[in-house]
């Protein structure tokens, strides 16, 4: 068992396990030649700041009880309180949420807003319960990690099936464990409780601002760039109608229902009623239909992967001819892709930058909480906007000066930012 300081490192903290925080520590000794005098601080990005697991107990509706094992992982808390999602999913594991709240700490920072990174999560498979287990389990979760969220200190959010529904049941259970309602522990929620105008589309939004940041840089044409995008719901979606708004051609669309494609563009505003109306692509008229191999070496200006994880990896990377690709998912493209792509001369606008519009509407939404006092959803995308363009034009300035990826300057900056804080708040006692 490999070791720090002399001491042996539990065996979820070994770089040398596979998995997700395996993966964010090879990140962060990537970025560690870069952080100057604040590399001294850099063992605080390797432990999270507190794990907490919870057994969730649930009678379910035949009368027999299941538990469940509930996670809350608080990266770090040096800049603000942790904020991050709450994902139901049968693979979740103590690893992926550690490294899930640690890209959240990454992103925050990137973005600059006042928040630290947090991420929750019960190993569930929500599909096989019904809607009132599912609100049982919410509560009981929400309960058990009471302890350490708050409006103040751990603010949770909708992440993969969680939902403003979910976020609901956790405020109201929050708030009655308190003795008062209380919005500002969640954000994502309904409009209704005090959730933010803009939230649903602001990742899309985001992911617009920094591509168009991105091809100006690069010196493209929005005026008829080939855009194709995979996933087209609140983010893909989004993000190609106003790419194609501001005057792009989106070529194809690939989402669960198959992939559509036609090289004059496709009409994005009736593709999102469509999709709507009959739950995918497929079936749009007008349109040819072309295979996921296809898709992934047409020639493009932009690739945006606004699906799932892992979709750019080893067997189709080499074969991508997009000059540039913006990374609406988390984690869409592996290690090993990202390496190919580099070494081929794509750009990656990586996630942690292109998909925070998310986190920083969900910032506006807590500010909206705390003052009670609710903005215009053209107030919400006219303070998006500058946020989303200024912490692209500092990441590119970051690649450029060390003459890195887009991915690493974006570790730099919010790996600077975190340890700065760290720093000058200094260690208790
Ligand atoms: P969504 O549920 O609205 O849309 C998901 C899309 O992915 C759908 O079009 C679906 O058809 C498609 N899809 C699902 N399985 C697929 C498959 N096997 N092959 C091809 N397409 C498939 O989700 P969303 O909110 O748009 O989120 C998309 C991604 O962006 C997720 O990875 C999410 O974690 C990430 N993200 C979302 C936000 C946000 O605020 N919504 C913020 C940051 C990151």
């Amino acid at each position: 068992m490999p070791e720090q300081n002399g001491q042996s490192l539990p065996s979820y903290l070994n770089p040398l396990e596979p998995g997700p925080w395996g993966s964010y520590l090879q990140q962060v000794d990537r970025v560690a030649p870069y952080l100057g005098k604040l590399s001294k601080w850099i063992s605080t990005l390797k432990q999270p700041r507190r794990t907490l697991i919870v057994d969730v107990p649930v009678e379910l509706d035949n009368g027999t009880i299941e538990h469940f094992e509930g996670y809350r992982v608080q990266h770090s808390v040096a800049r603000g309180p942790a904020k991050g999602g709450i994902r139901f999913h049968q693979d979740v594991t103590l690893s992926e949420v550690m490294a899930l709240s640690a890209w959240m700490s990454v992103k925050t920072a990137v973005v600059n807003v006042p928040f630290g990174g947090g991420k929750g999560g019960i190993r569930i498979n929500p599909k096989n319960y019904s809607a009132s287990e599912i609100e049982r389990l919410t509560r009981r979760y929400t309960s058990e990690i009471g302890c350490i969220i708050g409006p103040n200190t751990d603010i949770p959010a909708p992440d993969v099936n969680t939902n403003a529904q979910t976020m609901a049941w956790i405020m109201d259970t929050y708030s009655a464990n308190t003795g008062f309602t209380s919005p500002g522990v969640v954000t994502g929620k309904p409009i209704s409780i005090g959730g933010s105008l803009g939230r649903v589309e602001a990742t899309g939004r985001g992911l617009f601002v920094v591509t168009i940041a991105a091809l100006k840089d690069a010196g493209i044409n929005i005026e008829g760039a080939r855009v194709a995008v995979q996933g087209f719901g609140n983010v893909g979606g989004t993000a190609a109608n106003l790419l194609a708004e501001a005057g792009a051609k989106v070529v194809a669309v690939y989402d669960h229902t198959g992939v559509i494609h036609h090289e004059n563009g496709i009409n994005t505003s009736k593709l999102i009623s469509h999709v709507a109306q009959t739950g995918g692509v497929a079936g749009f008229e007008g349109v040819n239909s072309i295979s996921p191999d296809e898709f992934w070496s047409l020639p493009l200006e932009v690739l945006i992967p606004a699906a799932l994880e892992g979709q750019i990896n080893e067997s189709n990377a080499n074969n991508i001819k997009a000059k540039m690709v913006v990374e609406g998912a988390n984690g869409p493209t592996t290690p090993k892709a990202d390496d190919i792509l580099h070494n081929n001369g794509v750009i990656v606008v990586p996630d942690v930058l292109a998909n925070a519009g998310g986190v920083t509407v969900s910032y506006f939404e807590w500010v909206q909480n705390n003052s009670s006092f609710y903005w215009t959803e053209k107030e919400i995308n006219d303070r998006l906007q500058p946020i989303m363009h200024d912490a692209y034009l500092a990441t590119a300035a970051t690649a450029k000066e060390h003459n890195v990826s887009l991915r690493t300057a974006a570790f730099i900056s919010g790996c600077s930012r975190i340890l700065e804080a760290r720093e000058i708040r200094g260690l208790f006692p």
